[in-house]
């Protein structure tokens, strides 16, 4: 298997062969509910299908694969159906977790679409390095306003640290403000706070080169 820098090495390659949607016997034309080539059934941003009274949610729909997707979906489709409560579903903040070992855990955008990224290594989080789990890293993307549109982790227990990113992304926070939140130490979410403060660092760095010339500017004006 080749990556984008040479030769990976790897012990098993594991391959996953798909689901598809069983809609076929359903008698859905006629409940003018339309379907995709791929049984799919058709929705709109509302989760209405072709026949506004008529609702879907979960994988049927194509725009998901995921439980915690599903059950958002439906409890959005049964508010919107019953009382006209219209919660629109941010499915760029989605988080996705891969359980393996480590757990390789995002959300947003990745980094190839963000502006800007901060990594850290985990040999940089206390709770890595005593457990012996430094292989893992964070990655937060920024956008061009400089908020968190998007993160990576790759560390035990990833998918339980994506969580308050997922928030992150939903609100569109700056590191600055990721970094506000007071962490508990030490656990792996000290990874994406770290990552966020090196951001805040740099950022003081500048206001203290600022500083200093304006100190300098005063002294030659009022020595
Ligand atoms: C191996 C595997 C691992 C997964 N791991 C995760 C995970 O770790 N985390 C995660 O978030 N998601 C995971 N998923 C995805 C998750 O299972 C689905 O996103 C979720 O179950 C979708 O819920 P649903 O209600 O839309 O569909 P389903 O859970 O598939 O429920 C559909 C139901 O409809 C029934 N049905 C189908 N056709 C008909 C028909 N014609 N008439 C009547 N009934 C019908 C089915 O029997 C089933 O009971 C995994 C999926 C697989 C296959």
């Amino acid at each position: 298997m080749h990556g984008p820098g040479g030769p990976l090495p790897y012990d098993r390659l594991l391959t996953t062969t798909g689901r598809i949607a069983n809609t076929g016997g359903l008698g859905l034309d006629a409940a003018e509910v339309e379907v995709d080539e791929q049984g799919r059934v058709r929705i709109d941003e509302r989760l209405r299908t072709a026949n506004p009274r008529v609702y879907a949610a979960g994988d049927v729909t194509g725009r998901s694969a995921f439980t915690h997707l599903g059950g958002v979906q439906g409890a959005s489709a049964a508010t919107d159906a019953l009382l006209g409560v219209r919660r629109r579903i941010r499915y760029d903040a989605v988080p996705w977790v891969t359980y393996t070992d480590p757990e390789v855990a995002r959300v947003g955008v990745t980094s190839a679409e963000g502006a800007r990224t901060l990594t850290l290594d985990h040999d940089r989080v206390d709770r890595a390095v005593a457990d012996g789990r430094t292989d893992g890293f964070t990655c937060l993307v920024l956008d061009a306003r400089g908020r968190i549109a998007g993160a990576t982790v790759v560390a035990p227990r990833a998918g339980e640290t994506i969580a308050h990113l997922a928030t992150a992304v939903r609100l569109g926070w700056t590191p600055s403000r990721y970094a506000r939140t007071v962490h508990p130490y030490p656990t792996y979410a000290d990874g994406p706070w770290h990552a966020a403060l090196t951001d805040v660092y740099a950022r003081l760095a500048g206001a203290r080169r600022l500083t200093g010339t304006l100190l300098g500017l005063r002294r030659k004006v009022r020595p």
